[in-house]
């Protein structure tokens, strides 16, 4: 289980959650474009569980897997494979 930051974090992206999470592992998307429509990710391979960044976030944009819509589960793996291979 991982957690998915969604769409409402578009825009906004303030940190607040990478400021919590205890394995760093809370990124913003590599910029190989404009990524200023896309949120930022949460490594699903790295993400313990923890739940500490979820009430941290001001636009409720964080949620559990099994919570989240299946295109920005995608969307976190696949920025995810992104910051691994860049
Ligand atoms: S649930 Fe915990 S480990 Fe996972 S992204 Fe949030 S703060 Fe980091
Ligand atoms: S706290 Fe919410 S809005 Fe801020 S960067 Fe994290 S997910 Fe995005």
């Amino acid at each position: 289980m991982t957690y998915v930051i969604q769409e409402p974090c578009v825009g906004v992206k303030d940190t607040a959650c990478v400021e919590v999470c205890p394995v760093d592992c809370i990124h913003e998307a590599e910029p190989k474009e404009d990524t200023s429509n896309l949120p930022m990710f949460i490594h699903p391979e790295e993400c313990i569980d923890c739940a500490a960044c979820e009430p941290e976030c001001p636009v409720d944009a964080i949620r559990q897997e099994d919570e989240s819509e299946d295109r920005w589960i995608q969307l976190n793996a696949l920025l995810a494979d992104e910051y691994d291979n860049s």
